[in-house]
């Protein structure tokens, strides 16, 4: 139990008072009273897609597989409601690094705009997740000005201070004005440094699932229909998931196949509720609730 779920135990009963006119219509503190537990709420998933498509070799997404056929996937933001709570998983990229690349800026749109479709004012966002430090997944932190940003401690220890990160592999796929901001909310209340697994609010844990990067993040979600894992690019495709085959962009192989089996045992082996990070499918096969946003769960 870490110290957030012990301050919430103890403020918990003085918080679901002042809140029982709202949840006793969502019917929260009828279940959370009989499991004795505090009030975690189901919460909404939604997929933002803020630029793409984009083709590629499946290779590129799928371990050595297929070198001569094509895939297109997407980029995406996510956003998690639940409970009076916003949580948005990644920021995607800053409009500026956007504009100096003709093939992102095609088919690009800022990830602010993308929320507000769904109502959600990034400059008011409190808290934002970022899974790991490549420009398409925290390229858009100065977007969310006021946001808590969650990431793993090693993450950010790698990309802001190691050397290695400004060699070519790793600026080829990082963002390094980004990375600058990130690393000057060193110190500040902003920026919450995890290590390892952590639940951050009530029915939101973050956990540890690296190999694409050292230290990239998962988000997993209570919905109604049980546990979710946003898991970003631990898988880029679900068919990841199916196959047990990571993409090719790989900082540790055997550690990342570990990360599938603790996902697909968060998940008691029910992979569909695992949600991947580039996966055309999250745009295609979900009800769309508005342009270019579909709700996952
Ligand atoms: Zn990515």
């Amino acid at each position: 139990m870490n110290m957030m779920r012990r301050d919430f135990l103890k403020t918990g009963m003085a918080a679901v008072g002042a809140a029982s006119i709202g949840a006793v219509a969502e019917g929260i503190i009828g279940k959370s009273a009989a499991a004795g537990e505090t009030a975690a709420p189901d919460y909404k998933l939604y997929a933002l897609k803020y630029a793409g498509p984009f083709t590629s070799s499946v290779a590129m997404v799928i371990f050595l597989k297929d070198w001569d056929k094509k895939i297109k996937r997407n980029y995406y933001i996510w956003a998690v409601q639940g409970g009076g709570n916003t949580v948005v998983f990644d920021c995607g990229v800053r409009p500026d690094f956007a504009a100096e690349r003709a093939w992102l800026r095609a088919s690009y749109v800022s990830p602010d705009k993308v929320l507000k479709r769904i109502g959600i004012n990034a400059a008011e966002v409190e808290h934002l997740v970022i899974s790991h430090i490549h420009f398409d997944h925290n390229g858009g932190l100065e977007l969310f000005p006021k946001a808590k940003v969650y990431v793993q401690r090693k993450e950010f220890d790698f990309w802001v201070y190691d050397p290695v990160a400004k060699r070519p592999p790793c600026a080829h796929v990082s963002d390094a004005a980004a990375i600058r901001q990130l690393g000057d909310l060193k110190g500040s209340e902003r920026l919450v440094l995890v290590d390892g697994d952590r639940e951050i609010l009530p029915g939101i844990e973050l956990l540890l699932t690296p190999g694409h990067t050292i230290a990239l993040q998962s988000m997993a979600v209570k919905t109604a229909k049980g546990l979710a894992i946003l898991t970003s690019d631990c898988a880029h495709v679900h068919k990841s998931y199916e196959i047990d085959t990571p993409s090719c962009l790989i900082t540790d192989m055997p550690g990342w196949l570990r990360s599938y089996t603790k996902l697909r045992e968060k998940v008691n082996g029910n992979i569909k509720m695992l949600f991947p990070g580039h996966d055309k499918k999250m745009l295609d096969d979900y009800p769309v609730v508005a342009e270019d946003v579909t709700q996952l769960v």
